[in-house]
This record gives C-alpha cells, structure tokens and sequence, in this order.
C-alpha cells in the first residue's frame, strides 16, 4: 500500500453509506461503484451515457454500503490508536456532506454493539489495553469542544455560550485557555463525557440538525502513561487524539445568500478548505510552509497533525444520484489529502 513516503502519517479512506429507505423507495440510482479490493472507487455522471464519465480515484481503503462499522476499526482505526497509547499524537476526521454518515462513522449507535462507530470503540480499546498493562502507570483526559463559526466552545460546562480564546505557549504550543477537561477511570466516565457534550449540542439552538451540519466537533482524549525507566526515574508520555466531526461539507454559499448567512457559509468553508491545504501540504512534504495559521480548526490542531502525528481522514458519500456533485467534489478534496 505504501504509495508515497507520508502514507503512513496521513491515511485517506472512504465510504459510503446504502441507499435509504426513501431513497430505495423513491428508486434512486446508486452512482457509487467500490473496489474494495482495489482501494478504488468510480463515480458516474447520472446525466451521462451509459459508461461515460466514470471517474475512478484511488484511496488507501474503500469501505461499501456492505462494510461493517468492525472493518473501519479493525484494519484503519486500531493502528493509530496503539500509536496514541504510544505517547504519539493522533487525529481522525469524518469529512462529507451533511446526511452521509460522518456521525454514523464517528459515533454510531452507542447500544447496539454492532453499530458503535469509531469513538465508542476507541474508548474500549483505549481501557482494555489500560487493564492489561502491568508496569505502566495511566491518567486518561478528556475534553469536548465545538468549533461555530470560528469560535470555539466547550461543550462539557454548564455556559456553554462562552467564547474560548486559543493561546500559544513555547513549552505546551497551541492550547485553548479555560477549556475544561476530566480525568475518566473507565469506559462508562468516558461515554458520560460524549453523551453530556452531546446533549449539550442540541438542546441550546432550535435546529439541531442545522447547527451539527454547521460546526466542528472535536472530542480530545489525552492519555499519559508513566513508567519506571531502567535509571530508576519516572518517564512519561503524552498521546493525544483528536477525533473530529467536521461541519457538513456541501456548498453552503448558495446565490441569494446573504448577511449572517452568507459570513457563516464562508466561515464553514473557510476552516474545512484550510485543512485540506494543511493535509495537501504535509502530503506533498516539499512544501516548506504548512499553512496551520489560516483557521481556528487547523492551528488547535498544528501538533497533532503532520510531524509524527498520524493522521486519518475518512470521506463520506451518499450513494444516490443527487448527490454527485457533492459526492465528485467530497472525492477530489480527498484525493487531494493522499
Ligand atoms: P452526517 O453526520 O454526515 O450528517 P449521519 O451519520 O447522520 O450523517 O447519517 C445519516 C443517516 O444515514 C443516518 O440515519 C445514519 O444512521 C445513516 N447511515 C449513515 N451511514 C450509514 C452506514 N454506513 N450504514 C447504515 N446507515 C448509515
Ligand atoms: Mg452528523
């Protein structure tokens, strides 16, 4: 697999969902064909002739409407968690249209076991490996926190409505002041934690589904391990992992937009375009300016992106013919990421 020397730093995978029941019922073509074996997936132009314009891109995985939430976890997420519990910084992104499955990818059904997506699932990796170490000492760490409209806030307080400012520090890099962050034992503090940000995120704006579709959420474990080295002193590491749900990635900047609308639609576009030049930049690893600064997203993110970060972003699609253009334009902002 291994296409370019950063391939093992920043992996691209993706999927997409099934058709839904609307849309099966509303008899939607699938313009979505997947090789899983390949890596590939081709896109066809509904508004073409049969064969014509298949647009073919190449990823490090390819996960169909068949994948199991299991087979994500297994063969891209797990690696990049061990490398956390390592003391390595690590990052997980869920880009893609709004209704494409980003959520379902990161956080899935908490109660079917089946279902649980790549947050759940960490956390069980994260304590399972904890219960079974023997000289290593842990400290697990969390904080959620909500970028809008580049602002950010912590979803874990009770004013969830206060502006948190990002500070820089040359000891810790960049840190945002104030946010809080819990020290969790097991599993069950951890899911407390996410189901607590969560409802902190719909109950304060009317439209829930909007607001979601408009903002980042970022979920940060930080876990320090401590252990007796051979010179009898105490070494610690600190990994950290960012595990992001991105805004919905669809044009929001539709003509006749305009005032509080039209600043947000750039604001939303502004922070997802800046992480592809900084992903694009780290990629190509001849660009000596990585451009970290140009959003409140990429520059929170500096240390656990590139360098020896890994980093993993999963491109959601929607299979049904209505959704190519979103689907081409979710493809070729990947492909710009591997
Ligand atoms: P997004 O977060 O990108 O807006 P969601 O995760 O909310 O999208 O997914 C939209 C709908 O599609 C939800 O009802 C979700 O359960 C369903 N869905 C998404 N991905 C899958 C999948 N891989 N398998 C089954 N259902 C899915
Ligand atoms: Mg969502």
């Amino acid at each position: 697999m291994s296409k370019t020397k950063n391939c093992e730093t920043v992996k691209v995978v993706v999927r997409c969902r099934p058709l839904s029941q609307e849309e099966e019922a509303a008899a939607y073509e699938n313009v979505v064909e997947m090789d899983v074996k390949l890596g590939q997936v081709a896109l066809r132009n509904p508004r073409a002739a049969q064969g014509e314009l298949l647009k073919t891109f190449t990823f490090d995985a390819v996960y169909d409407a068949s994948s199991k939430q299991s087979d994500l976890y297994d063969e891209t997420v797990r690696p990049l968690i061990d490398s956390v519990l390592q003391g390595f910084n690590g990052t997980i992104f869920a880009y893609g249209q709004t209704g494409t499955g980003k959520t379902y990818t990161m956080q899935g059904q908490w109660l079917d076991p089946e279902k649980r997506g790549i947050i759940p699932s960490s956390f069980e990796h994260i304590f399972t490996h904890i219960s079974r170490s023997k000289n290593q000492q842990y400290l697990v760490r969390a904080s959620y926190l909500e970028i809008y409209q580049e602002e950010v806030r912590d979803l874990l307080v009770k004013d969830h409505s206060r502006k948190l400012e990002l500070k820089e520090n040359p000891d810790s890099g960049v840190y945002i002041r104030d946010l809080s962050s819990f020290v969790t034992k097991n599993v069950k503090e951890i899911e407390h934690l996410m189901n607590l940000g969560n409802q902190t995120r719909s109950i304060g704006f009317t439209n829930m589904n909007e607001h979601s579709s408009r903002s980042h959420a970022i979920f940060l474990i930080t876990v320090e391990c401590s252990q007796m080295g051979p010179d009898g002193q105490n070494h610690i590491r600190v990994g950290k992992l960012n595990l992001v749900d991105l805004a919905g990635s669809e044009r929001q900047a539709k003509t006749g937009v305009r005032g509080e609308r039209l600043k947000e639609a750039t604001k939303i576009n502004l922070s997802l375009s800046a992480l592809g030049n900084v992903i694009s930049a780290l990629v190509d690893g001849r660009s000596s300016h990585v451009p970290y600064r140009d959003s409140k997203l990429t520059r929170l993110l500096q240390d656990s992106l590139g360098g020896n970060a890994k980093t993993m972003m999963v491109a959601t699609l929607g299979p049904a013919a209505y959704n190519y253009e979103e689907s081409l334009s979710t493809l070729r902002y990947a492909n710009r990421a591997k």
